[in-house]
């Protein structure tokens, strides 16, 4: 028969709580089995007058809201607030009722400009802590990636810095030499007006530059907690951010890393060295040698106990001048003079050999040795590097929103970053609940005491 549904009936009252209109299984109700923010009134109390002023919004309420909206994908305040108007579930998990009245999207732009961006780095180690304790990261395999989040700005606000106004104004007749110079020294690079935080870079060759941020990431090996996230402009090398990164898990979680995993955009000489002299092993593909020579630099062994270089001839190169990242090594003209290696191996118009060994070459020799010699382990686990930190850049840009800045500025940027990578930590951790629940019911099934029906 077919039904009919009456759609203007009026309900008198609505008994019970909230909580059991949302499935047990929706991911706020997961969350909030595990999400404890007691902490954090006492932590915001100081950016709030004590007794003047109208009284603000609950800071636990303000971080559920903000938390729905990332776990939800909803990442704008205004589009967020008009979703939380109608949706029963994100009313439930910030605690207001259906006929309360909710803040206004603005009130969440003066919180995070009021607290601050430490306040918020606050929470996502909160999520951490509570994660170790769980015992769902041991933070002894740690993956190290970085990946870039285009900035919350339009093409039409890109502009050539000043200096190349400037030069195109005033062209004379070495515009053709100031061009080249410009390129070089990459004043051509253009500058975002509205974000002058954001830089231009990209993630590929054959790719443009965009305005970006970049968001270095360490994972942990066991499900994937997040155990640190640093912001910085696009253009930062990300070799320069591991060592830091490193230092903070260490300090976050209190646990010596044994294990750092990170790819060949990491490979360089004094991220070997740092990760050495912490006593980690480096498990990132160390590149070949990246200038082709007929007399490649490999060719030329490094003694380190005398400090010396020997070229293929076996002839010694002594160290001279010390430079920002190593030292220039010197061969004598009097033995290049006579070498028949001398037309591929000496530059154009030089009469002895200078090579540049960084400081930490032979740590970098050392990783492309080991390279060479990977066990099957080795392989494995950085495999997993692929899909536990590649995995995580794509879970937080697919499903909650980083793939582009919500707001403009560093400090707006890297607040995003850390709610975002606590969402997924408790995520993680209320994932780990519902299977440590589920093991728990399997086994009181699988008892004798249950098989044979005894009551328990
Ligand atoms: S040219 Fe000089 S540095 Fe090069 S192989 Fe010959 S002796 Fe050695």
């Amino acid at each position: 028969m077919l039904g009919r549904k009456e759609r203007d009936q009026l309900e008198l009252f609505i008994t019970g709580s909230l909580k059991q209109l949302v499935p047990d299984e929706h991911v706020l109700a997961r969350v909030d089995r595990v999400l404890d923010l007691s902490w954090l009134r006492q932590e915001v109390t100081d950016c709030y007058c004590a007794n003047d002023g109208r009284p603000g919004i609950d800071p636990e309420a303000a971080v559920r809201l903000m938390l729905a909206g990332l776990l939800s994908g909803i990442v704008h305040d205004r589009k967020l607030m008009r979703e939380a108007q109608v949706n029963i579930a994100i009313r439930w998990f910030v605690g207001y009722g259906l006929h309360e009245q909710l803040p206004h999207h603005s009130s969440l732009t003066r919180i995070r400009q009021r607290w601050g961006e430490e306040r918020f780095r606050r929470i996502f180690k909160r999520t951490v802590e509570a994660c170790l304790k769980a015992k769902i990261a041991t933070a002894e395999v740690v993956h190290i990636d970085a990946s870039l989040i285009r900035a919350n700005v339009s093409w039409d606000s890109l502009t050539e810095q000043h200096v190349v106004d400037v030069l195109s104004e005033n062209q004379n007749e070495d515009e053709s030499e100031a061009e080249k110079t410009g390129r070089q020294s990459g004043k051509y690079k253009k500058v975002c007006t509205t974000d002058p935080d954001a830089t231009m870079a990209t993630n590929a060759r054959n790719r443009r530059l965009e305005p970006s941020y970049k968001q270095h990431t360490a994972v942990d090996d066991k499900v994937g907690v997040i155990l640190d996230v640093a912001v910085t402009t696009g253009q930062t090398n990300e070799g320069e951010m591991i060592e830091p990164q490193v230092d903070e898990v260490e300090a976050i979680t209190g646990i010596d890393i044994k294990t750092v995993t990170a790819d060949a955009g990491y490979a360089y000489a004094k991220v070997y060295g740092a990760l050495e002299r912490r006593g980690i092993d480096a498990l990132i593909p160390a590149k070949a040698e990246p200038i082709k020579s007929r007399v490649p630099l490999r060719r030329f062994r490094y003694d380190a106990k005398h400090d010396i270089l020997k070229c293929p001839r076996g002839r010694v190169l002594r160290p001279a001048r010390p430079i920002k990242h190593g030292r220039f090594f010197y061969s004598k003209a009097k033995d290049c003079a006579r070498c028949p290696l001398k037309g591929d191996c000496l530059s154009k118009g030089r009469v002895n050999k200078a090579v540049v060994v960084g400081n930490d070459y032979p740590a970098l020799l050392r990783a492309r040795r080991r390279r060479e010699r990977w066990s099957w382990q080795d392989r494995r686990l950085y495999q997993r590097h692929r899909w536990r930190s590649e995995g995580f850049h794509g879970e937080a840009k697919t499903w909650h929103g980083l793939a582009r800045a919500i707001r403009r500025g560093l400090p707006n940027m890297k607040i995003q970053a850390y709610l975002t990578a606590a969402a997924i930590n408790l995520k993680r951790l209320a994932a780990a609940l519902v299977a440590l629940l589920l093991c728990l019911i399997a086994s009181l099934d699988a008892s004798p005491s249950a098989s044979r029906g005894v009551p328990g």
